[in-house]
């Protein structure tokens, strides 16, 4: 009885690691699968720079241009207050929006401080802009004449497309093609676009606080030489006002330099 019992006690042991072993094999698959899948969604929606990242670019210094997008609005003034004390320079990618109507003035500020004005959208209403190339364009225009009484227009030759280059919400209203047709269009015109590599989601119905804001730009950026850092200056964004010193923080502890897009654009183009 008591050898069988040994026997049974050896057993149950050998079962049980093996058991473990091919937990341990399960789990090391997910987090492989996962690190693979991280990567592959930060890099695919930044088409203008996942091809330096894909192929290893050691040359480039470690860059990182903090955009804003969707603004002005009662948080710019502060965010430039910042910018201003920390000496970073940014790109505002702005709207022209009834909401943000009284604060257009502010654009003039944002390009006197050196910072890059880039085009968004005039409505910002996807429904509106990808119903069709020429809705598109027209919304564009009419930024452009929002525009004019504050800045030189004819100088701003970069866009970011709502919702990103690669989105999939205009094949609702313009068809599975359009963003491809725009994309197409823009070069034509001359316009440059550019899309982000890390996203600080600090503009999502969660209303993620300053830390968690903090905390989702460093997972994106973890890794990476040349960061896009896609955040908002819109009126219910004002936890990224709180962030911002500590974003620029950590960006300056991990031996990045700040730049506006059209910098590092050209710092890619000397390179290359
Ligand atoms: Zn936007």
């Amino acid at each position: 009885m008591r050898r069988n019992a040994k026997r049974e006690d050896q057993t149950g042991r050998l079962l049980a690691a093996l058991v473990a072993a091919a937990l341990l094999t399960v789990l090391c698959g997910i987090i492989h699968q996962l690190y693979h899948r991280e990567y592959a969604e930060t890099d695919t929606p930044n088409d203008c720079f996942a091809a330096s990242a894909a192929t290893g670019e050691t040359a480039l210094p470690k860059l990182v241009c903090l955009t804003f997008d969707d603004g002005p609005s009662k948080n710019t003034r502060p965010i430039l207050d910042i910018l201003e004390k920390e000496q970073v320079p940014a790109t505002f990618f702005v709207c022209a929006q009834d909401a943000n109507e009284a604060y257009m003035p502010l654009v003039a500020d944002i390009a006197a401080a050196g910072h890059q004005i880039a085009l968004h959208s005039a409505t910002h209403q996807y429904s509106k802009i990808y119903a069709s190339p020429d809705a598109f364009w027209q919304d564009i225009k009419a930024l452009r004449q929002a525009l004019e009484p504050y800045v030189e227009v004819d100088a701003i030759d970069w866009l970011r497309f709502p919702g990103g280059s690669t989105n999939t919400v205009s094949h609702r209203y313009g068809g599975s093609g359009i963003m491809k047709t725009l994309k197409a269009q823009a070069e034509e015109k001359g316009y440059h676009w550019i899309d982000w590599n890390v996203c600080a989601e600090d503009a999502t119905a969660s209303h993620p606080n300053a830390a968690q804001i903090l905390r989702n730009i460093r997972r994106d950026a973890d890794g990476h030489d040349l960061c896009v850092v896609l955040l908002h200056d819109t009126k219910a964004t004002g936890q990224t006002v709180k962030a911002l010193p500590d974003i620029i923080q950590y960006f300056r502890e991990q031996g990045y330099t700040f730049c506006t897009v059209a910098q590092m654009d050209a710092v890619k183009n000397e390179i290359n």
